[in-house]
């Protein structure tokens, strides 16, 4: 049941490593998973992937 979200990450410092994500969350070095782009099943991430077309 506990499916983990996947969201898709609109930058990423590679400074600081901190990521964030187009539903705007953002995460801290280590705290996310590499699989960007590839699965996302964030509706907010969706939505906003399909708004601004990409
Ligand atoms: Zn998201």
């Amino acid at each position: 049941m506990a499916r983990e979200v996947v969201h898709l990450e609109r930058s990423r410092s590679w400074f600081s490593g901190t990521a964030t994500t187009l539903c705007g969350i953002t995460y801290p070095r280590g705290k996310h998973k590499t699989f960007w782009f590839a699965s996302t099943n964030c509706r907010a991430c969706l939505a906003i992937q399909k708004a601004e077309g990409r």
